[in-house]
């Protein structure tokens, strides 16, 4: 189907929002009025340059307040429309979109509405003209989707159709069943938008928290079906008002935003995209560091081995059962900031079939060598930088990375570490809604539940995806600002059988635990009953607890190297959470830690 988006939804001039959606595939633009009231460009200058972009201007909007108005008032809407009509020839626009009315003066009058939005269709028809009307969820009197559908039908006339809008319809829990008893080509314009579920006034819910489909708890893909059953074959468009999206660049959003209708039309069933290929766990986690000193002392202290050296690159195998973390001292340290977590190897059924998935979802894919006696494999950059290796591990005829290292013949060591629990991955503060769109839909990863986490020093956003069985876990999380880069940091959470014994272990090693304060262990006293001497021994390792209706969680931290730390956690009887409870307490004690050494 055509996608096309409202330049509201994208930051910037109009030539840069044009810009942005031409290149992220979009076939068409709503061109919001502002965006060409403030453009230097003239009506003329925006067709042709849609042109060049190969944009189509769908929808022109809006006209306001036209409808069930004093016959003097209703007047001045008309003289006012067909100034507009006419810009709207200039600019080779055919469809404009009247809002249902909020004046004050508008009266709750359908038949006064009908006859005066045939008028004003009448008006349009002369100008080549189509008025899709929409109910407004806060519209005066009509504020439903099949009430503005009531006025349409009573208006009959040609020109005059409904503009159907999913945030309007799914904000106030209509039933969008009803649409399928509006015929196709009566629906004239069909806008998208999704929203979280939140407990707000509907008209500052839509002008600030609108996402694309995907991204909130709407049902849009199912909105989506009843309209197609009705025979519409109008653009599917992007109107999202978002005071996110308004700051971020708009190249970047363009990208998510046509991502979002890309999935949805694989919901539908109207796209053609290669299959998900969902990974089944973890390959390695890759850190890259221009000192590789603090990093090895906390991966020897977590009883990791140095197992294994790339044949061409400065880059480390440390493993530790299925654990494996690769440490590179070459090129590619990111930000100049100190050891970060660059890339992930997920274990992929099919490496070349996730590729392909995530080229068809605008993901940008990275050369498959770096260096010619390198085995290729297939990778692709996610929104946050993080690059995505589709990996094969010693799996026989297929490229395997283990191949590119030698094994330096240490003995394995240990400390009861056996794979990679998690990883978490801070996104910047404008992508955090596309990463678990990304996540999603391009990795066919399920999305949990997002959550708020305090920070003493602002609020934290925190979404899981995860993979069927546990194989897979990424934390995703945010600060409310620019992040805090040294405290919010990524980390690798590691998976063991026995917290205790493997922290113990990491501190006779010399490794450094995170000191959590006695106030945190009274309460846990208080909430839970543990058995004699156990929460002592919490106490003195730092080791933090959870529970949920499936099992437990214990888990500790190292200190924070560069931007990147460790947390070592024992996962217990289907526990399916992250230990979010605790981490305040952790984020206060990481900045406590940060005061001491002055990092
Ligand atoms: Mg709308
Ligand atoms: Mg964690």
């Amino acid at each position: 189907m055509r996608t096309s988006i409202a330049t509201v939804s994208l930051s910037g001039s109009l030539t840069e929002k044009l810009t942005a959606a031409s290149r992220a595939g979009f076939d068409g633009v709503e061109i919001f009025e502002n965006d060409l009231l403030a453009s230097p460009l003239g009506p003329e200058e925006i067709r042709a340059r849609c042109a060049d972009l190969g944009l189509t201007v769908d929808l022109y909007q809006p006209l306001r307040d036209i409808e069930a108005v004093p016959e003097e008032e209703f007047a001045r809407n008309l003289r006012r429309a067909r100034h507009k009509f006419e810009l709207m020839r200039r600019l080779g626009a055919d469809t404009v979109l009247v809002c249902s009315s909020v004046h004050p003066l508008a009266a709750d009058d359908d038949a006064l509405a009908a006859e005066q939005l045939s008028r004003l269709a009448d008006l349009a028809q002369d100008f080549g003209v189509r008025v899709a009307y929409e109910a407004l969820a806060w519209g005066r009197h009509v504020s439903t989707y099949d009430h503005a559908w009531h006025v349409v039908e009573t208006a009959g006339h040609p020109a005059l159709g409904t503009c159907l809008d999913s945030f309007h319809i799914l904000s106030r829990g209509s039933d969008p069943k009803g649409i399928e008893d509006i015929p196709g080509e009566k629906i004239f314009f069909l806008q998208l938008a999704d929203a979280p579920l939140l407990a707000m006034d509907v008209l500052q819910w839509s002008r600030h928290y609108r996402c694309f489909p995907g991204q909130g708890g709407f049902d849009v893909a199912g909105l989506v079906r009843h309209v197609l059953r009705t025979g519409y074959d109008g653009p599917l468009s992007l109107e999202v008002f978002n005071d996110v999206f308004r700051q971020a660049e708009a190249g970047p959003t363009a990208v998510d935003a046509h991502r979002s209708l890309l999935v949805l039309q694989e919901q539908v069933g109207v796209a053609d995209l290669p299959a998900p290929v969902v990974p089944t766990g973890v390959a390695f986690a890759e850190l890259v560091t221009s000192d590789a000193g603090p990093v090895a002392d906390v991966l020897a202290a977590l009883g990791f081995t140095r197992g294994a050296r790339h044949r061409s690159k400065p880059v480390d195998l440390w493993q530790q059962g299925e654990a494996r973390v690769l440490v590179n001292t070459g090129t590619g340290v990111r930000r100049g900031d100190g050891t970060g977590l660059a890339a992930i190897g997920l274990e992929s059924p099919d490496p070349p079939g996730a590729a392909r998935r995530a080229e068809a979802l605008l993901a940008p894919v990275l050369p498959r060598r770096r260096a010619e006696r390198d085995a290729p494999l297939d990778a692709v950059a996610a929104p946050d930088g993080t690059e995505l290796f589709f990996c094969a591990t010693d799996r026989p005829g297929l490229p395997n990375w283990r191949a590119d290292f030698e094994d330096t013949g240490q003995p394995a060591a240990g400390t009861g570490v056996t794979r990679i629990d998690h990883l978490a991955l801070v996104q910047p503060w404008h992508h955090f809604d596309e990463a678990a769109l990304f996540h999603r839909g391009v990795l066919g990863l399920s999305a949990q539940e997002s959550v708020d986490v305090a920070d003493p020093y602002g609020l934290l956003r925190s979404r899981a995806v995860t993979g069927e069985g546990g194989g897979v876990r990424i934390a995703l999380s945010v600060g409310a600002a620019p992040a805090d880069d040294t405290v919010h940091a990524q980390h690798i959470a590691l998976s063991t059988p026995d917290v205790v014994t493997a922290a113990r272990r990491f501190r006779a090693a010399g490794g450094a635990l995170l000191p959590m304060p006695a106030n945190y262990y009274d309460d846990l006293a208080a909430r839970f009953a543990f058995a004699d001497g156990e929460l002592e021994t919490y106490r003195e390792l730092g080791i933090l607890y959870d529970r949920d209706a499936h099992g437990e969680f214990r888990h500790c931290y190292t200190r924070t190297v560069g931007r990147v730390f460790f947390e070592l956690v024992q996962r217990d009887g289907g526990y399916r959470g992250y230990g979010a409870v605790n981490a305040p307490v952790r984020l206060a004690a990481q900045h406590a830690a940060r005061r001491l050494t002055g990092g």
